[in-house]
């Protein structure tokens, strides 16, 4: 049977919790990840609403983009919106999932979705970070290397860009000298040993770390495993906010926004004085994304779209781009149906016992705004 966390776990392949930031509050939010699962319905935001179309729909585990419970739960009566959501999911057994900004990480994301809804082309991470990287090194005996190195390859290490199997390897000579307790795997406990060994080196996400590890447990012959793991200050390029493209044709300020209406089905756009001729190179972040106007007119965009800005983040584009503020729940709205086609084309690998049309995604419109 299905259980919630086969579902999950899906989805933190395409955005692993550890992309998310540190303010956040993502994972499983409420329920039981050992509960079978009878529908998925997928939503932006969990309100109460959604709760009720999940049980509309006879689906317990609604996977939401925005976590319903953000700065933590005090008390449960029932007073605010937070609440009447969360008591009546309990109610009802329904477990909800949130991944929120593990998704906006996520290179295959929110706004990878708005950049494929917009057909811009060569799409690369606006804002790439630091600190998902580590490297690891283990010292094995020559015969051993080669199972070793293929074994954390499978388990995920050893990605670069557009390369894999990527490893350091050096052969050099180890020492040990093990004590009564001691099972050496090659030479004599209370003797002192000299060994040829590989040295191998790998980098590697941290959310593979315990997977890494697993691996290179498995198939390091040793009953003690010499090795280091540190942390990278290196930039993925592959994780971080927002996204830039081309797009095919340059188009002038004015169809440009005209196609942004129809795609993103807007009522109004609000933008910053039109100070280009063409719009060619696009810059995209779901959601709240005054935080990423400086880096958006440094990658060279011709326009940057958005939601959330302010009367004087306005003024911040400088004559250099278009800012254009499309609004929060706009802007993220194919968020969900990214996670409708993604969890469809996964369930049939791991979850036969759950059919596709037991992925639902949600009707309810949770947009707070209204215009007049
Ligand atoms: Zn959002």
């Amino acid at each position: 049977m299905t259980k919630v966390k086969h579902i999950t776990a899906q989805i933190e392949e395409l955005c692993p919790l550890t992309y998310a930031e540190d303010f956040d509050n993502v994972g499983l939010l409420v329920g039981d990840d050992m509960q079978t699962v009878t529908g998925v319905l997928v939503a932006l935001d969990c309100l109460e609403s959604t709760v009720d179309e999940a049980i509309e729909h006879q689906c317990n585990l609604i996977v939401s983009f925005h976590p319903i419970i953000f700065k933590g739960l005090k008390k449960l009566n029932g007073k605010n919106y937070v609440e009447r959501a969360v008591i009546k999911a309990i109610k009802n057994d329904i477990a909800i999932y949130a991944m929120h900004t593990a998704l906006d990480n996520s290179f295959k994301g929110v706004s990878a979705k708005m950049g494929e809804m917009l057909d811009l082309q060569n799409t690369q991470v606006l804002m790439p970070q630091k600190g998902h990287l580590r490297k690891l090194t283990t010292y094995a005996p020559e015969n051993a290397a080669e199972e070793i190195r293929t074994a954390l390859f499978e388990a995920g290490a050893g990605h670069i860009g557009n390369y894999s199997h990527c490893s350091f390897n050096l052969q050099g000579e180890g020492t040990y000298l093990g004590n009564e307790h001691s099972e050496p795997a090659i030479g004599d406990k209370g003797k002192l040993e000299t060994v040829g060994e590989n040295f191998i080196s790998v980098i590697f996400e941290k959310h593979l770390e315990p997977k890494i590890l697993q691996a290179l447990d498995d198939t390091h012959p040793y009953d003690e495993v010499a090795y280091d793991i540190v942390g990278l200050e290196n930039v993925h390029d592959r994780i971080g906010m927002g996204v830039i493209g081309e797009l095919k044709q340059a188009l002038s300020p004015h169809n440009f926004f005209e196609s942004l209406k129809r795609t993103f089905d807007l009522k109004t756009i609000r933008h910053s004085e039109i100070s280009k001729t063409e719009i060619k190179k696009v810059a995209v972040l779901g959601g709240s994304g005054s935080f990423a106007i400086e880096q958006a007119i440094n990658s060279g965009a011709d326009i940057y779209i958005t939601a959330d800005l302010k009367y004087h983040d306005f003024y911040r584009a400088e004559g250099k781009l278009i800012l254009a503020d499309i609004g929060h729940y706009e802007s993220e709205q194919f968020t969900k149906n990214l996670l409708v086609e993604y969890l469809t084309k996964k369930i049939t690998n791991f979850a036969p016992a759950l059919p596709k049309s037991r992925i639902i995604l949600a009707k309810n419109n949770t947009n707070p705004i209204n215009y007049f």
